[in-house]
């Protein structure tokens, strides 16, 4: 079997991808020429099956190619594309419940990902349970006769929490095995965690973070095993889900870069976390490598690399003022949301703020949290501004 690093530059490449060209062709469609009634009515019967040309909405080749990338990268059967990672985590969930069922879902994940299921999961009379991202197989308590799904996300948004994945699995699937497992694994690209290598049935991404990598595109994807992938790609592709061909291929360029640039985005964010867990006005750092992070046992066994992203508590909670002295003044840090750029990125978060998202009890914090994307720039510059941060505040 070829090496990672390799299969990701060759991946998505072969001449029908490609035309001759290193990458491949950006092909904008909506309406596909059939040559005949017979070209027509082989297209109609392969559409879902093959790489087939059919009707934009289905994919052109650009989208073709950067599939078959993903399902490579990722180890599954196929990838659905949508057109940002919210629509690929609610139209995953979507594909698979019906009025009355009940799912699973992490207290960590996602603050929108947890807002679907409030406004319009309830809406449609599907209840969620949220529960503790260290539960382990204790969720073998919280599963119950209607419970369809489970949405796991690990490292945790926010608070980083990693989650003993392998063991929620072996348990969920002992009590109930048609039990369909999402994970959104945005924080490891699906490099450095195989999702489903551990028996997740679809790998979640926000293709918008690492994979198109420069923060400026959005895109969504799904891949999945054998047993999931049909439904989910019927369902997806009946509720509209695509994404535009110059999109697709910018993902696809992002791919060929993906492993340098995680790599060195893991060194910076290593030697800041480092930094940062050596300083007196830091209580803790919640970097998935360090163990100081809540699961950090099941990053070392899981897990064979850490990203860019992670977040640290104060022992203080800062005031207004303080905050806007130490964020608004800071040269490389950035504030904004997403990640996933070349570019340090910073937000800051009140416990009071997170305690909705949270289930009861698993914030054991006072102090004033904030998170940082580490980008590529050099990390002794990064260091520097957030050192001259702590200074404005006599931190
Ligand atoms: C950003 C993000 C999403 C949502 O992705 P969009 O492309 O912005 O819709 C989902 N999950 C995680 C963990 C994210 O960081």
């Amino acid at each position: 079997m070829i090496k990672f690093e390799t299969e990701l530059i060759t991946s998505g490449r072969d001449k029908q991808y490609t035309h001759g060209a290193v990458n491949p062709i950006i092909q904008r469609t909506s309406s596909v020429v059939f040559n005949s009634i017979q070209q027509k009515k082989q297209a109609i019967k392969n559409y879902n099956t093959t790489d087939t040309l059919f009707y934009g909405r289905y994919g052109t080749i650009t989208h073709f190619s950067l599939r078959q990338s993903m399902t490579e990268l990722e180890n599954g059967v196929g990838c659905m594309l949508y057109p940002c990672g919210t629509a690929a985590i609610t139209h995953a969930i979507l594909s698979f419940i019906k009025p009355g069922d009940h799912i699973l879902m992490t207290g960590s994940a996602y603050e929108p990902t947890q807002k679907f299921c409030r406004h319009v999961l309830k809406k449609m009379n599907v209840h969620t349970t949220w529960f503790d991202p260290l539960i382990g197989s204790d969720i073998y308590n919280f599963i119950q006769h209607n419970t369809r799904l489970v949405l796991l996300e690990s490292p945790g948004s926010i608070t980083m929490e990693v989650q003993n994945i392998p063991d929620i699995v072996k348990t969920v699937r002992e009590k109930k095995s048609d039990i369909i497992i999402l994970l959104d694994n945005t924080w490891s690209a699906g490099v450095f965690f195989k999702a489903l290598d551990v028996g997740v049935d679809i790998s979640l991404q926000s293709g918008t973070k690492y994979i198109t990598g420069h923060s400026d595109a959005m895109i969504g994807t799904a891949v999945s095993n054998a047993r999931c992938w049909d439904q989910l790609q019927e369902q997806s592709y009946l509720m509209g889900q695509m994404v535009d061909a110059d999109t697709a291929y910018m993902a696809s360029r992002g791919l060929r870069t993906l492993y340098v640039r995680l790599k060195q985005h893991e060194e910076n964010g290593l030697h800041v976390a480092h930094w940062l867990a050596k300083h007196p006005a830091v209580e803790r750092v919640n970097h998935p490598a360090l163990a100081t992070c809540k699961g950090h046992e099941y990053f070392i066994r899981d897990f064979s690399g850490s990203s860019g992203l992670f977040s640290f508590i104060l022992k203080k909670r800062l005031n207004k003022l303080q905050l806007s002295s130490f964020i608004d003044n800071l040269k490389y840090f950035k504030l904004a949301y997403s990640w996933g750029g070349f570019e340090s990125l910073i937000l800051v978060n009140q416990v009071e703020e997170l305690r909705y998202i949270r289930p009861a009890g698993t914030l054991d914090f006072t102090g004033t949290l904030i998170r940082v994307h580490i980008g590529l720039e050099h990390p002794d510059d990064l260091i520097n501004d957030l050192s001259d941060g702590f200074n404005r505040i006599n931190l």
